[in-house]
């Protein structure tokens, strides 16, 4: 499965232009919901942007996604299901996390806000 993030443009970070071209496509997998037994991973092709100001400094940039964030491996509805499938199913941290086969500290993390919220 492919997700093609090129519908919202990346602006330069240093001078705030959008870019007109790119360089190089780096597939990056991404985990993302669970569908009962399958596991879903997106493919997102990140791009390396070309900034198109001629004295700007930065010449080439990575583009960013909203949804899944800087460093991280998975979306944010993915992170939202685990949170949910612990508070919701009073299941304990680690054994979400082997069954979604992702690590124990991103169940523990999803978690947080769900508990701070009381759901
Ligand atoms: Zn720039």
């Amino acid at each position: 499965m492919y997700e093609d993030a090129s519908t919202t443009p990346t602006p330069c970070p240093t001078c705030g232009a959008l870019p007109v071209s790119s360089k190089e496509t780096t597939p990056v997998p991404i985990r993302d919901v669970t569908f009962g037994e399958r596991l879903l991973t997106l493919i997102w092709l990140k791009r390396r942007m070309v900034c198109p100001s001629p004295g700007c400094e930065r010449q080439s940039f990575v583009e960013a996604s909203a949804e899944v964030g800087v460093r991280r491996r998975t979306t944010d509805r993915f992170r939202r299901l685990l949170g949910r499938v612990v508070a919701d199913q009073g299941r304990n941290v680690a054994g979400v996390a082997e069954s979604h086969h992702v690590a124990w500290h991103t169940v523990h993390h999803a978690q947080q806000p769900t508990v701070k919220h009381g759901r």
